[in-house]
């Protein structure tokens, strides 16, 4: 299959990771963005065909791992409701809220449904009148263009029993507060190529410059996520910090124009508390004053909820590539994917769930 098959040819897989064998010199650690190539570096072992002075570390890249666990009890909240339909994608549904997951509430009655697109959930709301309908907004700028899609067209159509409970999150503010953290040892970033493809690259421009590391925006296949690793130490070895696109075949410097059109024109940017990050500012949006009425914390009365991180999850510290999942006391013995203790070990693109599926025995003996 094209697009899959040449992206994964073994041949030039070697190729490259012999390119980068040429390249690098000196050590130096990168951080991949996003959670579907820290999936496939894992899965298809990208990190271990790397020269021993390339360090990959693993970047705050799944939305749902980054999704603070207030907002997953005030889900549960809203979704305990009997006149609530509550609609979601399904990796939210196992993720841990301060006491139980949203699947409880399923298994008690709720009425959870697990969708494809925030255009089904209003379509859900459109049939049933007489029931509100949440439709959990969670993920990065990727899926902000549905989502806002979604409320616009509310909007249009007068459906007033529909609503967001908004968790977007925005990537260039986490690179730079990982950039700006006193333990940070990122030398330059693999960006994540679908959130490019509708937001583009002018953001990452300037952080280049100010930081003076390399970004690349990367695919997420072996072949892609290698050459943008060659094309990072290539600049690292040159002194350059620059911003450089190897996902051409997807990615415009500009982004997708129509898609962030909506973005405005629903959505504004605010600041977003990352689950074990913490508050960082302008990395969020949430409704704009005009949409305020789809927002879901205001419609249900649970704005104001706070809740604490469980203590013995170090994903905060993973998020930052600051630790590897492995190095986790609880991973793979108390935190599994059958019952995680954390966000990361839940979502197919979670670093933990990851290590969990393709390198359990060796992370678990190292
Ligand atoms: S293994 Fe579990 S407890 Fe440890 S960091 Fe990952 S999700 Fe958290």
């Amino acid at each position: 299959m094209r697009f899959i098959d040449e992206y994964r040819d073994a041949k030039a897989v070697e190729r490259f990771a012999r390119a980068i064998a040429r390249v690098t010199k000196k050590p130096w650690t990168l951080m991949e963005v996003c959670g579907g190539q820290t999936h496939a570096i894992v899965k298809f072992g990208v990190d271990e065909l790397l020269p021993k002075e390339v360090t990959l570390v693993h970047g705050p890249g799944c939305p749902v791992c980054v999704t603070p666990v207030e907002l997953i009890d005030k889900a549960i909240e809203i979704a305990s409701r009997p006149d609530v339909i509550f609609c979601s994608f399904g990796d939210m549904l196992r993720v841990p809220g301060t006491g139980r997951d949203l699947l409880a509430v399923k298994a008690k009655g709720g009425d959870i449904r697990v969708v494809y697109s925030p255009l089904d959930a209003l379509k859900i709301a459109h049939e049933n009148p007489t029931k509100q309908v949440v439709f959990f907004a969670v993920g990065f700028e990727t899926t902000a263009p549905a989502n806002a899609m979604a409320v616009y067209q509310a909007y249009q159509r007068g459906i007033q029993n529909f609503s967001l409970l908004v968790s977007h999150v925005l990537v260039p503010p986490a690179m730079e507060a990982i950039l700006s953290s006193p333990g940070n040892r990122v030398q330059g970033f693999l960006a994540a190529g679908h959130v490019c493809t509708v937001m583009g690259y002018t953001e990452y421009e300037p952080i280049a410059r100010k930081y003076r590391v390399p970004i690349v925006v990367t695919g997420f296949e072996p072949l892609d996520i290698l050459q943008g690793v060659y094309l990072c130490i290539k600049q690292l070895e040159e002194g350059r910090a620059e911003v450089e696109n190897q996902y051409t075949r997807s990615v415009r410097r500009e982004g997708n124009r129509a898609a962030q059109r909506l973005i405005r024109e629903v959505f504004r940017v605010v600041p977003r508390k990352w689950r074990g990050v913490g508050e960082i500012p302008r990395s969020g949006l949430g409704l704009k004053e005009e949409y305020a009425g789809f927002d879901a914390e205001r419609r249900f009365g649970v704005a104001g909820y706070t809740a604490l991180e469980a203590s013995e999850c170090i994903s905060g510290l993973i998020l930052q590539g600051v630790k590897k999942p492995h190095e986790c006391p609880a991973f793979g013995t108390r935190c599994t994917p059958e019952h995680p203790l954390g966000a990361t070990m839940v979502s197919s693109e979670g670093a933990c769930a990851a290590y969990y599926r393709y390198r359990k025995r060796s992370a678990v003996s190292n």
